[in-house]
């Protein structure tokens, strides 16, 4: 099934600890679909400046990502500079400019509208309400944001929450819009504004997945029915290169799977989470998206196969 994406397509620069990177493909769009398109047809939407490399995107265009969806007008393209401190599992952002992403307007090209899987990667909020506009009833819609849009669009953004029915986000991030310590309270804030599923990362610690239950066990009203929890380490790699793109990564492997399989049950949902989990793993073994879109579909399976011998266990003596 088609996946439709929208969101950043950025230049980065960044540094870490292992070394720096400057003005290299980035973006949220991006990131999600070097990921996605391991599994499922993606359609890609966002805006580029005249100033972008678009030989750098031939790669992902040649990974069967659809870029016709992708405008190229006058103007700078979107720019982020983060650096990253032996804590790898947050970044600091040190510029974001918005160039071209200041007045873009997208434009769902008619041949997309009708994607029953949808993804809108991290931008405005103001953004995805328009996307939502122009999507004709997709199957499952998921959303992603982060502390600048928290910070400086909470009201659409809770706008956007009342139309989708996954939302990721890290934990600080989740604190933040929820205004809960709690990471359950938070979870469960978030769900209460319109969400049925909730993804919250925890960057080298792992995501856990948290649902409303169905609609057969909502007449328990004990606390433990209101929330499923649902947890995935991360993968254990021994160097973390670059943590840019993780995030955006483990959402393209979790709709991905989610797309390629059309199956919205609870089992495959955390099976998704698992799927999340190792391509985040493979976005962050080197700078920008070169590992992500060479990676292989038996290194992927590889991968998949070690994250259940990590959390299989007997249960009892
Ligand atoms: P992640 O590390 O998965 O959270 O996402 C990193 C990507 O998000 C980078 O490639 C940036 O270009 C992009 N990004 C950073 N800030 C923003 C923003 N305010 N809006 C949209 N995309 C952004």
């Amino acid at each position: 099934m088609t996946l439709l994406v929208v969101g950043s397509v950025a230049l980065d620069s960044v540094q870490t600890p292992f070394g720096s990177a400057e003005h290299v493909v980035g973006g949220s769009a991006t990131f999600f679909a070097s990921s996605a398109c391991h599994f499922a047809p993606v359609q890609l939407v966002g805006v580029v400046g005249r100033d972008y490399p678009m030989q750098k995107l031939e790669a992902l265009a040649a990974s069967g990502v659809d870029l016709a969806g992708l405008e190229r007008v006058a103007g700078e393209s979107f720019r982020w500079r983060g650096r990253y401190g032996h804590d790898l599992n947050s970044a600091e952002t040190l510029e974001t400019r918005l160039g071209v992403f200041a007045d873009f307007r997208p434009k769902i090209p008619a041949a997309f509208r009708h994607a029953p899987y949808v993804f809108l990667a991290n931008i405005d909020p103001q953004l995805q309400l328009a996307v939502l506009d122009q999507v004709s009833s997709p199957r499952f819609v998921g959303c992603d944001t982060m502390n600048f849009w928290i910070a400086s669009r909470r009201n659409e953004l809770l706008d956007v929450l009342r139309h989708v029915d996954l939302v990721t986000l890290n934990d600080g991030e989740a604190r933040q819009l929820s205004e809960q310590v709690n990471l359950v309270h938070a979870a469960r804030w978030i769900l209460d504004r319109g969400p049925r599923y909730v993804v919250i990362k925890k960057g080298e610690h792992g995501a856990f997945l948290f649902s409303r239950p169905d609609r057969a066990s909502e007449g328990n009203s004990s606390p433990d029915a209101r929330v499923r929890i649902f947890f995935a380490p991360a993968y254990p790699l021994e160097q973390v290169f670059d943590p840019t793109g993780a995030g955006d990564a483990f959402a393209g492997g979790f709709m991905g799977h989610v797309a390629r399989t059309d199956d919205l049950s609870d089992q495959n949902l955390r099976r998704a989470v698992v799927v999340g989990s190792a391509m985040g793993s493979f976005a962050v073994e080197a700078f920008s998206n070169e590992r992500l879109l060479a990676v292989t579909a038996d290194e992927i399976a590889a991968r998949i196969r070690e994250f259940y011998e990590l959390v299989t266990f007997e249960n009892g003596r």
